[in-house]
C-alpha cells in the first residue's frame, strides 16, 4: 500500500469506546501488579550492588582496615586496598550482570542489564587504577623512597604483582575498547575477542589478592564473602553462558531447512529442529544464533523470533547489514545452528495497560510480528503502525494485517520518507497533514507503546510518546543496536 500517510490498513476498525469490559480492568489489573513486582525486583538489584560494595569494604574496615588509620603512609595504604576491593567488587557485578541470569533477564531485560554493565566499566576502572597509585604512594612515604623507586620494588615481590600489573593493563584495554568513539573502529568480533579479555584480568588479579591482600584469610567472614561472589560470578558464567545453551543446542538440534527471499536483502530462515516449544519462547524475544558453515561458525547474532516456535520449526527473518548478515542469507540447507535464548522482555508480559499500540519500521517488525502472534489479543485491543521509507521495506505486512483482522486491530501504514529538515519519525506527508500519535491512536495514554525499528528513528517516536505524556512503565523499545 503505498501512502505517506498513517491511515487504516484494514476496514475492521473496531473501537471500544465507552467502559472498558471487566475481562479487560481485571487482565489491566493483574498487568499493573505484574509490573510493581518487576519494578520492586529490579530497585533490589539495584540495591545489592550498593550492598556488595558496602560489604567488601565494610568487611575489610572490620578485620583489619582500621589498624591501618595510624599514619599518614598507612591511611593513603587502606584508601588504597579500599578503592582496589571496591572495584574488584564493581567488575564481578558487571560480569554477574554480562552471564544471562535468567531472573535478571526476565527482571529488567538483557539489554538494560548490559547498559548497566556498561555503565560500572569506567568506574571499576577508574577504581582499579587508583588502586595502584595509591598503594604505591602509601608504601612509599611508610618506607620513605620515591614513588618509582617504589614501583621497581613492587616488581621484586614475585609473579603476583607482575599478573596484577598485567591484569590492570588488560582492564585498560577492554574499557578503552568500549568507549564508542573507539569501538566502532573494530569488527564486532575483534572487539567481542578483546573484551573477553575481562575474564583474563579478573583471575590474574587473583592471586595477588590472595598472598598479598590477605582478603582471603582463614576464618573470616570476609573470606566466606569474597569466595562467595568469585563463585556466583563465574559460576553464573559457566552455567548460563556455556552449560545452558550447549545443553539446549543438543537437546533442540535446529537445522536449516528452508531460507526464503521476501524483499531484496531481507530472508526468512526456518530451521526445524526437535521439540522446539520447549524452548519455552515469548513473542517478542530474540536468541543468539550460531550457523555452523565454514563462512559463519565464528560470529553469533542476536536476531529475534519472527513467529512463534512450532513443536518442529522456527523462524527469523534477517536483514543483510553487514557481512556477517550477509552470510546468513546464503546459508545451505541441513546447516546446523546453536542457540543461547530465548532472551528480552519485548513481550506482552512486560505490559501494564489495557491496550496495546506498536509501531514498527523496516526489519523492526520481527519481534512484532511474533509479539502480536503470541499475545492473547482482545478484538479491538491492539492498533498497529507499520513505517517503511518505501514500498520495498514491507517486511511481514502481510503476515501482520492478518493477524489484524483476525484480531480486529486498527491497523496503519506509513509509506514514504521523513522530511529532510525536520527530526521526526514520521513520512513528510504525515507530518504535513498534522498526523500525531495521539490522532492514530486514540487510546494511547490507556496503551503500552511498543517500538522496534531503526535506532534513530526509534528515538523520535519515543520523544514523541514523552511529549505525548506516556509514563515511562508504558514505554518498551527493543534496539538492534548494541
Ligand atoms: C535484540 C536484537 C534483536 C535483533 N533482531 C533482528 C532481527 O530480527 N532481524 C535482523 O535482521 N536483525 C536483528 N538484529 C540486528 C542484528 O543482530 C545485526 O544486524 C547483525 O548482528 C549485524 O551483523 P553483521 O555482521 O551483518 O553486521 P556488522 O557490520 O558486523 O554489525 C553491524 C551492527 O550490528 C552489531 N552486531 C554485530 N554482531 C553482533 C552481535 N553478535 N551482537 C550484538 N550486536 C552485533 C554491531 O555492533 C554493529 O552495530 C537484532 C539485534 C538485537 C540486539
Amino acid at each position: 500500500m503505498a501512502t505517506s500517510t498513517a491511515h487504516p490498513r484494514t476496514s475492521k476498525r473496531a473501537r471500544q469506546d465507552g467502559p472498558l469490559s471487566r475481562e479487560t480492568v481485571i487482565a489491566a489489573r493483574q498487568r499493573a501488579r505484574n509490573y510493581r513486582a518487576r519494578a520492586r525486583a529490579a530497585d533490589l538489584m539495584g540495591i545489592l550492588c550498593w550492598v556488595s560494595v558496602a560489604l567488601s569494604v565494610s568487611l575489610y574496615l572490620a578485620y583489619s582496615g582500621s589498624s591501618q588509620f595510624t599514619s599518614p603512609g598507612g591511611f593513603i595504604t587502606a584508601a588504597g586496598i579500599i578503592t582496589g576491593l571496591a572495584g574488584t567488587d564493581l567488575i564481578l557485578l558487571m560480569l554477574l550482570l554480562a552471564a544471562r541470569v535468567p531472573w535478571i533477564d526476565k527482571t529488567v531485560g538483557q539489554d538494560r542489564a548490559i547498559a548497566l554493565h556498561k555503565k560500572l566499566g569506567k568506574p571499576a576502572l577508574y577504581l582499579i587504577l587508583g588502586h595502584g597509585l595509591l598503594l604505591t604512594v602509601g608504601y612509599s612515604i611508610t618506607d620513605g623512597s620515591n614513588v618509582i623507586a617504589e614501583t621497581i620494588s613492587f616488581f621484586g615481590l614475585g609473579n603476583d604483582l607482575l599478573l596484577a600489573y598485567i591484569s590492570t593493563g588488560l582492564l585498560l584495554g577492554v574499557v578503552v575498547t568500549s568507549v564508542v568513539a573507539v569501538r566502532r573502529h573494530f569488527a564486532y568480533e575483534a572487539w567481542h575477542v578483546i573484551h573477553l579479555l575481562s575474564y583474563v584480568a579478573v583471575l590474574t588479579a587473583l592471586p595477588h589478592q590472595l598472598s598479598i591482600g590477605g582478603v582471603l584469610a582463614d576464618g573470616t567472614l570476609q573470606r566466606i564473602y569474597w569466595i562467595g561472589l568469585y563463585v556466583t560470578a563465574f559460576g553464573a558464567i559457566a552455567v548460563f553462558r556455556f552449560a545452558v545453551p550447549i545443553i539446549r543446542t543438543l537437546r533442540h538440534r535446529m537445522r536449516v531447512e528452508r531460507i526464503e527471499k521476501i524483499a531484496p536483502g531481507v530472508v526468512s530462515i526456518q530451521l526445524a529442529g526437535a521439540d522446539l516449544r520447549r524452548l519455552g519462547a515469548e513473542g517478542g524475544q530474540y536468541a543468539i544464533w550460531r550457523f555452523w558453515s565454514r563462512r559463519t561458525w565464528w560470529h553469533a547474532h542476536p536476531i529475534s523470533f519472527s513467529a512463534m516456535p512450532t513443536d518442529r520449526t522456527v523462524r527469523i527473518t534477517v536483514r543483510e547489514l553487514g557481512r556477517g548478515t550477509s552470510r546468513l542469507t546464503r546459508l545451505r540447507t541441513g546447516t546446523f545452528v546453536s542457540i543461547e535464548g530465548p532472551y528480552g522482555i519485548f513481550t506482552d508480559q512486560a505490559r501494564t495497560s489495557p491496550y496495546l499500540t506498536v509501531i514498527a519500521a523496516g526489519i523492526g517488525v520481527t519481534p512484532i510480528r511474533a509479539m502480536l502472534e503470541h499475545a492473547k489479543l482482545r478484538p479491538g485491543e491492539a492498533s498497529i503502525l507499520l513505517r517503511g521509507s518505501d514500498g520495498s521495506q514491507q517486511y511481514l505486512w502481510q503476515e501482520i494485517g492478518q493477524i489484524a483482522k483476525n484480531t480486529n486491530a486498527s491497523a496503519f501504514s506509513m509509506l514514504g520518507p521523513r522530511p529532510r529538515n525536520y527530526p521526526t519519525w514520521m513520512s513528510a506527508h504525515a507530518l504535513a497533514n498534522n498526523i500525531t500519535l495521539e490522532s492514530t491512536f486514540p487510546h494511547l495514554h490507556e496503551s503500552d507503546l511498543f517500538i522496534c525499528g531503526p535506532a534513530a528513528w526509534a528515538n523520535e517516536v519515543l520523544a514523541d510518546a514523552r511529549d505525548a505524556g506516556l509514563p515511562e512503565k508504558q514505554i518498551h523499545i527493543e534496539r538492534f543496536d548494541t
